[in-house]
């Protein structure tokens, strides 16, 4: 396959969705990543696991330009984000975000914390924005919640809503950072099936999470990092169960 660069135009069909090359970030002299060469393809699931620290929120957060990249580039769709010239905004509308934190719109309903963003941002008509948030509200099984304030759900309802609310947006690809860490241990599960489902959809998932019977089960792809680098990644089923790495074992007992 032919490697074009640099032009921001959309490429063949056949390229990854997200191409990550030589990637660094520093903050100040804290270099953070440290050359971080990562591919996934259109509807591949991939997990990233390792300790905290590790640089794994950053690595994501450089996928759709939250943190500026000190050095490397970043393709998303065949997009390159990290040229001066891009549209940013334009190619950040296809990469939902999903954090740890659920940060949704306290004073407004559920399905306005669906609706303001594609009215704000994608210019969608009231009609057609509150027909999509009926759409993924049904999607992560919370039709019955349209009209309830996000103080009146549990967490993992909470987090459901947030999801919900990234796909509304129409993303291409979705980015999780630890999307089930604040939740209390009987509320992971629902938020693990809604995720469980969009990937069986073929939707192209970069998920940070410690959950490993996830990683496991749903992710055809396991990337360990740690210190800022890939320690190594393959098959779910082979970095979990048989790592390669010292480093990757000595994660790995810890958290499983
Ligand atoms: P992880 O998600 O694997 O726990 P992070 O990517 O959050 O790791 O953090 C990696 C390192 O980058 C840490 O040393 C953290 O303090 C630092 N860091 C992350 N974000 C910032 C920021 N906005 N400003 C300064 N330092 C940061
Ligand atoms: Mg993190």
């Amino acid at each position: 396959m032919p490697q074009t660069t640099g032009t921001g135009d959309t490429m063949g069909s056949d390229r990854p969705e997200i191409e990550i090359r030589g990637l660094h970030k520093s903050f100040g002299d804290n270099h953070v990543l440290r050359g971080i060469d990562l591919d996934v393809g259109r509807g591949e699931v991939v997990c990233v696991i390792g300790p905290s620290g590790s640089g794994k929120s950053t690595l994501l957060r450089c996928v759709n330009l939250l943190e500026e990249p000190t050095s490397g580039q970043v393709f998303v769709g065949g997009t390159e984000l990290t040229d001066p010239d891009v549209d940013i905004d334009a190619a950040r509308r296809r990469i939902g975000m999903v954090f740890q934190q659920f940060n949704l719109f306290p004073h407004i309903t559920v399905t306005g914390n669906l609706t303001l963003p594609q009215r704000r941002v994608l210019g969608t008509d009231k009609e057609r924005a509150a027909a999509v948030a009926r759409e993924n509200l049904d999607r992560v099984g919370l039709a019955a919640k349209a009209d309830a304030y996000p103080a009146q759900l549990s967490g993992g309802q909470q987090q459901r809503v947030a999801i919900a609310r990234a796909l509304s947006m129409g993303p291409d690809v979705m980015l999780f950072d630890e999307p089930t860490s604040a939740l209390d241990p009987e509320l992971v599960g629902e938020v693990l099936s809604v995720m469980r489902v969009l990937a069986g959809e073929g939707m192209t998932m970069m998920v940070v999470t410690h959950e490993m019977s996830f990683a496991r089960e749903v992710a055809d792809r396991v990337v360990f990092m740690d210190g800022g680098v890939i320690v190594e990644q393959g098959p779910a089923e082979q970095v979990v169960t048989r790592p390669r790495h010292e480093r990757t074992r000595n994660f790995l007992d810890r958290v499983l």
